[in-house]
């Protein structure tokens, strides 16, 4: 297996007139920093639920250290999710009880309501994995729905010592809020996956409704934006780590919305990388003009 670093082999990502733009990757474990990784700058979306599939008890805080700090040993940047559990990721061990809607109960951030020792645990590892390989990772939860959520997970990361902190924008009362969120936050990162499910009432997984998730349509382009002056406005980054951050035909779209880092699996970077050279930030911003 490719134990290199990832150096940013090609550097940042970049528009036709140089506007850089980083070019990040989604991963579930070290394993997947395989060669085809070495072209991008870092990590920027680290799906650590993979760690707690099919299994009947949590990793131990060992297990997470030792898993967190392979990650945080190859790459300088890397951006952590805490626990994503529930509805399309479901985690036997958590031994919550079936529930109707599970797309709109209790997943994600949601779960530190009814078992908190799990995200404290992660969250201690994590700054655990950080001091072991003098890493600063950025942590981030998915779920985030009001800026109570975020300011509350934020103090729980900063008393350990974890310095970068943010919120995924997977809810669209979250983007609608994505200043006063980020106000309290250092960077968001938007789940079009999820939000998009959310703002067009979707299953993501469901077949017959693909048309209606499709990121092209103006009410979602309209969130993304606000999420991106948010970001303007306040000095702060703003990524996009769903499916359609690694699509080529719409990362300049996504560029010319504002959002400043674009996270994808290993094996889009190359074409949205093609891409995004090819557009300079004026037409990305046309591609964008709603
Ligand atoms: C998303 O929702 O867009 C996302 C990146 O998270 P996941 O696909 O893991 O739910
Ligand atoms: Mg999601």
């Amino acid at each position: 297996r490719e134990r290199a670093r990832l150096a940013g082999g090609g550097g940042p990502g970049r528009t036709a007139d140089g506007h850089p733009v980083k070019l990040l990757l989604n991963i579930g474990s070290a394993a997947d920093l395989g060669p085809d990784a070495a072209d991008a700058e870092g990590v920027g979306l680290f799906r650590t639920e993979f760690l707690y599939l099919d299994r009947r008890q949590p990793p131990s805080f060992d297990e997470q250290v030792a898993a967190y700090a392979e990650v945080f040993a190859r790459t300088s940047l890397v951006v952590v999710r805490t626990l994503d559990a529930g509805t399309d990721k479901p985690l036997p061990f958590l031994g919550l009880p079936p529930e109707p809607n599970p797309a709109l109960g209790v997943r994600g951030l949601r779960v530190d309501r009814v078992l908190p020792g799990v995200l404290d645990t992660q969250l201690d590892a994590i700054a655990a994995a950080a001091r072991d390989t003098g890493a600063t990772p950025w942590v981030m939860a998915p779920m985030v729905t009001t800026v109570a959520e975020a300011t509350d997970f934020a103090r729980r990361a900063r008393a350990r010592g974890l310095t970068q902190v943010g919120a995924m924008i997977e809810v669209p009362a979250a983007a609608l809020q994505a200043e006063e969120l980020l106000a309290e936050l250092d960077f968001l990162s938007i789940g079009t996956n999820d939000l998009s499910q959310y703002t067009f009432a979707a299953d993501r997984q469901h077949p017959g409704l693909a048309d209606l998730l499709d990121p092209r349509q103006p009410a979602l382009l309209k969130l993304i934006a606000l999420c991106a002056e948010a970001g303007h406005a306040l000095g702060k980054p703003v990524g996009v780590c769903g499916e359609a951050a690694g699509d080529p035909l719409l990362a300049p779209l996504l560029v010319g919305l504002g959002v400043t880092s674009l996270s994808m699996a290993p094996i889009c970077v190359p074409a949205v990388r093609d891409e995004l050279s090819r557009h300079t930030l004026e037409e990305c911003r046309r591609l964008a003009s709603l």
